[in-house]
C-alpha cells in the first residue's frame, strides 16, 4: 500500500492523506491549497513469523498475507562474521482447489545458502 503525504500551502502543515480529498484540501485549516509532497510504500516486513509458546501453530505472513493450512516452516540464517552469511526460509502450505487441494512451496535461499 502506498502512503501518501501532503503540504498544505496555507497552513505550511504536512500530513498524510487518507481519502482522495485530503490531496488537494488540507486537513487541518480546510483550504484547498494543498499539494502532494511525496508517496512511499509502507514499509511492511518481507517475513513475519510469531509463536504464541511451543506447543501452539506459528502464524506466518509472508509480503503482507497471511499464510493458512500451513503444513511446514523452516528458518534459518546464520552468520559466522559479523555480517549475515546466509538466510533460508520455506514455507508449505495446502491450497484448497477446485477439484483436489494442491501443496505449495515457498522457498527462498540467499547469500551463503543459495551456493550450496
Ligand atoms: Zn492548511
Amino acid at each position: 500500500m502506498l502512503k501518501t503525504y501532503a503540504k498544505c500551502n496555507s497552513c505550511c502543515r504536512e500530513y498524510r492523506c487518507i481519502v482522495a480529498r485530503d490531496f488537494r484540501q488540507c486537513v487541518y485549516c480546510r483550504k484547498e491549497s494543498a499539494e502532494i509532497i511525496r508517496s512511499e510504500e509502507e514499509n511492511k516486513p518481507l517475513l513475519t513469523i510469531e509463536l504464541q509458546d511451543e506447543s501452539s501453530v506459528p502464524k506466518v505472513i509472508y509480503k503482507g498475507e497471511e499464510i493458512k493450512l500451513k503444513q511446514e516452516v523452516e528458518f534459518h540464517w546464520e552468520t559466522d562474521t559479523e555480517e549475515y552469511g546466509g538466510l533460508s526460509y520455506a514455507i508449505e502450505h495446502a491450497v484448497e482447489g477446485k477439484i483436489h487441494p494442491t501443496r505449495n512451496r515457498i522457498e527462498r535461499r540467499v547469500k551463503g545458502h543459495a551456493l550450496i
